[in-house]
């Protein structure tokens, strides 16, 4: 683990956990300490994901996953069960079964070869525009295209928080060089579904520190162009 953070938000509980070599930042979302939560993305280290829940003494409802990258889903197999749902949109889906894959075309020859390993998890569809209540929190999902033909943001009205994954970050957006992988198109999600919410919305990213839209429409400089 690399780092924790924790924050009280108004009403609900929202921890988080940097975790495995990308340093994703995992969540945890609940009403409050001792229920059920929602776990938003799935680094390969479910064993740091459980350590999240317990600290908090959580018990897992759900799994968001913000798109099919490795750092982001990998994990999901020691998550998900039956009782415990992974959500993905379906345009992912065939890069989220193929993680080693992706590995490979990350690092080039230097990685190891061998037999791939397939994600198996029986995910849910992700779909634009609807909301999950999950755990009891209401959840509104943003389809954002670009850095992954399946992104999808996590919007949680009652809170004012943006769960962001690699759509946005804090000085930055996601890169758009990877397969699948389109600069206007995320350029066009962010103009439409992410730039649309409250100034004063908390941006909790998939990497790095959590901002606000506010001090993003004002600093960061991908999205000058858009205002
Ligand atoms: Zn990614």
């Amino acid at each position: 683990m690399l780092g924790s953070s924790y924050l009280q938000a108004m009403s609900l509980l929202i921890a988080s956990e940097s975790l495995w070599y990308f340093e994703t930042n995992t969540y945890v979302i609940a009403p409050h300490r001792g229920g059920p939560a929602v776990i938003v993305d799935a680094p390969p280290d479910p064993a740091g994901v459980g350590d999240l829940l317990a600290k908090h003494d959580l018990t897992p409802v759900a799994v968001l996953v913000s798109h099919g990258h490795v750092d982001h889903v990998g994990g999901v197999d020691g998550i998900a069960s039956s009782t415990v749902r992974a959500y993905l949109h379906p345009d992912d889906l065939d890069m989220a079964r193929h993680p080693r894959e992706q590995l490979r075309a990350l690092l080039g020859s230097g990685f190891p070869t061998g037999d791939d390993e397939l994600i198996s998890t029986d995910f849910v569809d992700l779909s634009d525009g609807e909301t999950l209540t999950l755990g009891g929190v209401d959840f509104e999902i943003l389809h954002t295209p670009g850095h992954t033909p399946g992104h999808c943001c996590f919007y949680v009205p009652s809170e004012g928080v943006l769960f962001s994954g690699d759509q946005l970050f804090a000085g930055s957006i996601g890169r758009t060089d990877l397969p699948g992988g389109s600069y206007e198109t995320l350029m066009e999600s962010m103009a439409k579904r992410v730039l649309p919410l409250p100034a004063n919305t908390d941006v909790l990213p998939g990497h790095g520190p959590s901002t606000t839209l506010a001090t993003e429409r004002r600093l960061n400089p991908f999205l000058q162009e858009l205002l």
